[in-house]
């Protein structure tokens, strides 16, 4: 029953496969609540943006929650729909009443968290894991076994935990770096290693408490982990998780790999999640934030202009966004003349360069960049001023 067509083709084909959990850890962020409708919206997005799978809840928190994964997994979307579960059989039968088509059992695996969270044991540990996956895997679902703290799990049971999973039928193993405290080059021993010993799929959650969470997803990556986690913005727990408009276009132009994700429509779903989360996007968040194609440096405005491969990677429309040229103090005489091309007015070489002074004194005034309107007042003013040295000089 398991599997979408998107998912499926994606499980024969496709290198990387993205797994969203915007919906479940992006509103597990402190103060952020979807309503059920935005729910709906931001599942549609991700879907039309080429998500492969997207972690929709958790049914067992009831009501409202159990009522919008129930209506996402009928949507007929093409991305598989799971749903978040702790290691009891009682939390899968909750999300088996949403129609979801695959599970993720979570439970973890640090001796931290078993002693201090679960007040609990390794054995017990495995034994309600494995329960949970077989009785998910009977049901003929999709099934991801999520150790929770693996970061900070001991190798050895680590080892032990993954073949605990694969035996009672896991589909993939999931690698929670639940703290953020995984670097990237000791991930991508950890994941080889991994890899190796177990022979199973992984999925790379990293969280970005230090940062690294896109880096350490990206060398999971490298590693063969085959399962990116991500979310929207990176909204997630803390310093939330890693950004799937991050790490999307890192796949694509740094490892040279295509994911046939819809990247141009990433600032349109970044600006929608930001709105229904009430997390505004960072001017200068990677990839999505306004800043990415604005320039206001002399140097470096006169370089985009001649050509915007000198100081740009991938071009604005490519994720949605417009170049800018911004006038400020860093402003150079050929970024006030384009500016004012935009206005049909064509400046000479002499005339640009005499606006460029009252234009920086103004934004160091103004301690900001300046509105086109302040710039145009700037130009009038500049005009009368001509006028009355012509007037002088000929009088
Ligand atoms: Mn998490």
């Amino acid at each position: 029953m398991y599997g979408m067509k998107k998912f499926q083709e994606a499980l024969k084909s496709s290198k990387f496969i993205l797994v969203d959990t915007t919906l479940r850890d992006g509103e597990q962020t402190a103060g952020v609540v979807f309503s059920n409708q935005e729910k709906i919206r931001i599942a549609k997005m991700l879907d039309s943006v080429g998500v492969h799978q997207i972690e929709a809840g958790i049914p067992v928190m009831g009501g409202d929650e159990k009522k919008a994964i129930t209506q996402i997994a009928g949507l007929g979307l093409g991305a598989s729909i799971m749903a978040w579960n702790r290691a009891n059989v009682n939390d899968i039968k909750q999300s088996m009443e949403c129609n979801v088509d695959s599970i993720a059992v979570s439970i973890s695996s640090s001796d931290i968290h078993i002693k201090h969270k679960l007040n609990s044991s390794r054995e017990q540990v495995l034994e309600n894991m494995g329960k949970a996956v077989e009785f998910a895997k009977s049901s003929g679902l999709y099934v991801s076994v999520n150790a929770e703290d693996a970061s900070r799990t001991e190798y050895d049971f680590l080892l032990q935990f993954a073949g605990v999973a694969r035996k009672a039928g896991a589909d993939r193993l999931r690698i929670c770096d639940t703290v953020g405290v995984l670097e990237p080059f000791h991930t991508y021993e950890l994941i080889s290693r991994l890899i190796d010993d177990t022979g199973m799929d992984i999925e790379m959650h990293t969280h970005n408490d230090f940062g690294m969470a896109v880096a350490n997803a990206l060398a999971g990556a490298k590693a063969g982990a085959r399962f990116l986690g991500v979310t929207v913005n990176g909204l997630g727990e803390r310093a939330g998780n890693a950004a799937l408009e991050e790490v999307a276009m890192a796949l694509g132009h740094l490892f040279g790999e295509d994911l046939k994700v819809k990247t141009k429509d990433f600032r349109e779903l970044s600006d929608y999640v930001a709105r229904a989360s009430g997390r505004s996007i960072p001017p200068s968040k990677p990839i999505v934030g306004t800043n990415t194609f604005a320039h206001e440096s002399g140097i470096h405005a006169d370089g985009v202009i001649k050509d915007p491969s000198t100081y740009e990677v991938f071009t604005p429309e490519e994720v949605g966004l417009e170049r800018q040229i911004i006038i400020g103090k860093h402003s150079g005489s050929r970024a006030v003349q384009l500016k004012f091309q935009e206005y049909g007015i064509n400046l000479s070489a002499e005339e640009s360069a005499e606006l460029l002074e009252p234009i920086r004194s103004a934004t160091v005034d103004l301690k900001r960049t300046l509105f086109d309107k302040e710039i145009m007042y700037i130009y009038e003013e500049y005009l009368k001023q001509k006028e009355r040295e012509k007037s002088g000089t000929t009088s």
